[in-house]
């Protein structure tokens, strides 16, 4: 082992590789602090290079490679796996932790071309900076954006707030530099908007949670600043008035229509209750609300216009039961701080079963009406935490215990809870996962869902890239 930790100092220098166990715990660590797994090492390339030299290193010694970034992942895909795990999958039960971090350069900036050239250990929230500093937009964005990093971003697939108008992480890079799990560097940062000649192999990385190799740059589209932006809280009768003024949303307003969020009147009532200086801009309480952004290029005056109208024509037809439109940045920032919060007004609630689903948007409301009924029949009183990317059909689907119970022994039921809502899902020929991915966490849950034709094609494609299988053992595949 001590041979293996020379070899590693000599690659990246001393400095850059952590043994010492206290050291290395908060990179042993997820961020909810589920998952723990003590590494050999934590390794910190600052080159291309450096990384090729570490992984050609692992795989002559066959050990595994935990790729990390910002470290945000809600699913223990970034750490190491615990002594019985890592004896099941890692080959040899090693693995180091390679965080990517010191490699934030930004390569390349082509406002022309529409395209940035980052490297993968960028923090989002500077790559967001960067593109405005060039008069663009770089569209993804999270609330975990001032931590996570831009490999770590491609290698979820990652979403966020404005997947309905931009796509995700996907849909936003043109190419990729990936460090193989035999070390060799695959040059693919081509800023392509056309290109047909065969497999898209960039796409096979994107999404694969670090299972078939190291992203160490890319090429990612940026976009006209929108020059104004419009948001407005829309009270609702229902999921299924939601849809429908997504629709007329859409039908009114075209692209415009940046984000549109689902809440229920539950999610917003922790806010409030956690969050004091929040409150709801209305005299009564709804049932459900929509947090709606409108952005354009063009000016405000003409959004602002846009959206009043709609919002006439939905009040009309009686799909917006009233509505508040922020007229100043303040104001649409204490409207986005109702959603923003939520997630941190569950931890503050107590412990909670929590699902990150997708099913078709034409779906959502009987998805939400039907599993709701379900989990109601199977665990009375259960407190259901729903919000989320209704115009994506993704819902942050998570389930509180019965006021006044015992969360430990609730917390206890999260695989019989987990059950109903994924097999509905099923129903509607949904997704486990529409944003955090499987990592550890759902890696078993998958086989339950996809059929095995799909698994069996997921195994042939990682045996082809990483035959050794070093690269992040024990997730998404098993
Ligand atoms: P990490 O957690 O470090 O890694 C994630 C996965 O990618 C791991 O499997 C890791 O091994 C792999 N990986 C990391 N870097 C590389 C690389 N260079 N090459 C190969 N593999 C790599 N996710 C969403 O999609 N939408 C959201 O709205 C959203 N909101 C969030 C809000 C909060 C408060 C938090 C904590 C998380 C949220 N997430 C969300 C989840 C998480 O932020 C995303 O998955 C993010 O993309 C992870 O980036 P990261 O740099 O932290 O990656
Ligand atoms: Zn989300």
């Amino acid at each position: 082992m001590t041979r293996l930790i020379e070899q590693l100092n000599s690659i990246v220098g001393k400095a850059a590789v952590i043994t010492d166990p206290q050291e290395v715990t908060p990179y042993a660590t997820d961020w909810r602090k589920r998952y723990f797994g003590m590494p050999l090492a934590v390794v910190k390339p600052a080159s291309t290079a450096e990384v090729a030299a570490v992984v050609k290193l692992c795989a002559a010694t066959r050990t595994g490679i935990v790729p990390q970034g910002g470290n945000t992942s809600l699913c223990g895909g970034a750490t190491p796996l615990a002594a019985e795990d890592a004896n099941r999958f890692a080959p040899g039960g090693a693995q180091i932790v390679l965080k990517l971090s010191r490699m934030n350069r930004v390569r390349a900036v082509d406002p022309v071309n529409n395209t940035v050239t980052v490297e993968a250990g960028c923090v989002l929230a500077n790559v967001q900076q960067e593109a405005a500093a060039a008069g663009r937009l770089f569209p993804l964005s999270l609330a975990a954006e001032g931590s996570c990093e831009i490999g770590g971003n491609l290698s979820t697939n990652a979403g966020g707030t404005a997947v309905l108008r931009y796509g995700n992480a996907r849909d936003l890079v043109l190419g990729l530099e990936v460090v193989l799990p035999d070390g060799r560097i695959w040059d693919g940062l081509r800023a392509l908007r056309k290109d047909n000649t065969g497999y898209d192999l960039k796409q096979l990385f994107v999404g694969a949670e670090g299972t078939l190799g190291i992203i160490t740059a890319a090429v990612l589209k940026l976009f006209p600043r929108p020059r104004a932006r419009a948001t407005a809280l829309v009270a609702l009768e229902s999921p299924a008035r939601a849809l429908e003024l997504l629709s007329h949303m859409q039908g009114a307003c075209g692209d415009r229509v940046t984000g549109f969020e689902l809440m229920s009147a539950f999610c917003l009532s922790l806010v409030t209750r956690h969050f004091p200086a929040t409150r709801l801009p209305f005299a009564r309480t709804y049932a459900q609300y929509v947090l709606l952004e409108l952005s354009d290029t063009a000016s405000a005056e003409s959004l602002d216009a846009a959206l009043q109208a709609a919002l006439g024509e939905a009040a009309e037809r009686g799909l917006a039961l009233d509505a508040a439109v922020a007229t100043s940045e303040t104001q649409a920032a204490a409207l986005w701080a109702l959603r923003e919060n939520i997630p941190e007004a569950q931890v503050r609630e107590g412990q909670q079963i929590k699902h990150d689903i997708s099913v078709p948007i034409s779906c959502i409301a009987e998805y939400i009406d039907v599993t709701d009924a379900e989990l109601q029949r199977a665990f009375p009183g259960v407190r259901m935490v729903t919000f989320g990317h209704l115009g994506d059909g993704n819902l942050h689907y998570n389930i509180a215990p019965p006021a006044g119970a015992d969360a430990d022994a609730f917390m206890a039921r999260a695989s019989a809870v987990s059950r109903v809502v994924h097999d509905g899902v099923a129903r509607f020929s949904g997704s486990i996962s529409a944003e955090h991915g499987l990592g550890q966490y759902k890696r078993g849950e998958i086989l339950r869902y996809k059929s095995p034709l799909e698994m069996e094609l997921m195994r042939r494609i990682k045996a082809a890239l990483d035959p050794q299988g070093i690269m992040n053992p024990g997730k998404v595949l098993q």
